[in-house]
């Protein structure tokens, strides 16, 4: 039996992907390319239109050939009348189940159907760290503690389900003990990790550094709303140099009014806060946040106060989003900007971002950093610092292992990237 997995969306998506695969290898199944496979596992997301509308083109073109498909990710629990609408032979596996993908294989293959789309709570990471390269990603909850009226992950995911401890503790050392190192915790909202079982992600912070071990943590996306609860530990906790020194704190607005619009529970002084402590008490540490520009209703001078945050807080990586109405996001039922009115703020504020991330960078020019070997290609070894910043190593590559440490001086950069010759 062969299988293809296909994956969009985030590094938890990423994450369920490699617990498919690990469960399909355990079961003696090959992994293949596309065209060999007896089944093609596509792993969605509900993200951005622009996505969606990608994936149900790609299982329209699986269903007019033919081909023996399964459906897990976000998609299946928010929409799978869509799913049934452009590719009927597809069988829907929720992502709560999809471990149970490589187990239904054989009778997808010889025809069959199937749906599960009861919503099953995972008690552990699954699987997760079993088979690693030398990035492990490891899922730590599904769902998240919020109802931000933009999104529709929120449907997909269900409520807060933090997995215990000892599961995630576990995946980590398997991860570590076969070849990992890089680890990175993946979740909707790696803030809310553990307010569902009395704990939090600073206590897990502190758990992992109890591992023995030459690795490094990448810590998940947190929504600001949570971390006041626990700043203080997570900081403390950041102190173990096997935790990159990076936090994304996705701010989302600079104005007050929109992020109450968005229910975004917290205001733009308490994340500036946030900003001014990570940055004075965590030596070096990359900042990243994201913005959504066109959200209904946003007027001009609360657009500026998003460039006033921007301009102050100097995020050292900002993803901008148009606003792009989600059909089950309470957001959708507003009155919508016309789409050239959100392109022009999005570049406007793309514009503004590429400076910044620009000036930012040209301070690394003729620095040595280490950087960790995360990925090979034809033409470069590519890599982290500590802080988490993207290294490309074109010079000598080919003589770089995956998974070493290199020192680098960096040479010239980009507003994304670090470019660098080996010291
Ligand atoms: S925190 Fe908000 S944006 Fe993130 S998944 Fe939950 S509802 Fe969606």
């Amino acid at each position: 039996m062969q299988i293809h997995i296909k994956t969009y969306g985030c590094t938890l998506n990423r994450a369920d992907s490699d617990i498919v695969e690990s469960a399909a290898l355990a079961a003696g199944m090959r992994l293949t390319d596309e065209q060999d496979a007896d089944v093609i596992v596509v792993n969605t997301c509900t993200v951005k239109a622009v996505t969606e509308r990608k994936i149900l083109e790609r299982l329209a073109r699986y269903e007019a050939a033919g081909r023996r498909v399964v459906v897990t990710g976000c998609m299946a629990s928010a929409n799978s009348d869509l799913i049934e609408r452009y590719a009927p032979g597809a069988s829907i596996i929720t992502t709560p189940n999809a471990h149970m993908i490589p187990g239904l294989a054989a009778g997808v293959a010889g025809g069959g159907r199937f749906v599960i789309d009861r919503y099953s709570r995972r008690d552990a990471a699954l699987g997760a760290g079993m088979r690693s390269g030398v990035i492990a990603r490891i899922p730590i909850s599904d769902g998240c503690l919020s109802a931000c009226s933009f999104c529709e992950t929120k449907r997909a995911r269900g409520p807060l389900n933090s997995f215990p401890e000892g599961s995630i503790l576990r995946a980590v050392s398997n991860a570590v003990a076969n070849g990992a190192r890089e680890i990175e915790l993946a979740s909707q909202d790696t803030g809310a990790y553990g307010l569902d079982r009395g704990t939090d992600i600073a206590r897990l912070m502190e758990r992992i550094s109890g591992i023995d071990g030459e690795f490094m943590v990448r810590i998940g996306m947190l929504n600001p709303e949570h971390m006041h609860r626990y700043i203080d530990r997570f900081i403390s906790a950041m102190a173990d140099r096997r935790f990159y020194k990076f936090v994304h704190l996705p701010v989302q607005s600079g104005s007050d009014r929109v992020l109450g619009a968005m229910r975004r529970n917290y205001t733009i002084s308490s994340v500036m806060g946030m900003f001014g402590r990570l940055r004075a008490e965590v030596e070096g540490i990359t900042l990243e946040t994201d913005v959504i520009v066109g959200y209904p209703g946003e007027t001009r001078s609360e657009l500026e106060e998003t460039f006033a945050f921007l301009e102050s807080a100097r995020p050292d990586i900002t993803n901008i989003s148009k606003f792009a109405p989600r059909p089950h996001a309470p957001a959708s039922a507003l009155p919508q900007f016309p789409n050239d009115e959100v392109k022009s703020r999005s570049s406007e504020a793309s514009r503004r971002v590429r400076a910044i991330q620009h000036s930012i960078n040209e301070g690394f020019i003729g620095k040595s950093v280490d950087v960790l070997i995360t990925e090979k290609g034809a033409h470069s070894a590519n890599g982290k610092t500590r802080s988490y910043r993207q290294v490309v190593i074109s010079e000598g590559h080919e003589s770089v292992a995956l998974g070493t440490w290199q020192r680098a001086i960096i040479e010239k950069v980009s507003a994304n990237a670090l470019y660098g010759v080996l010291a």
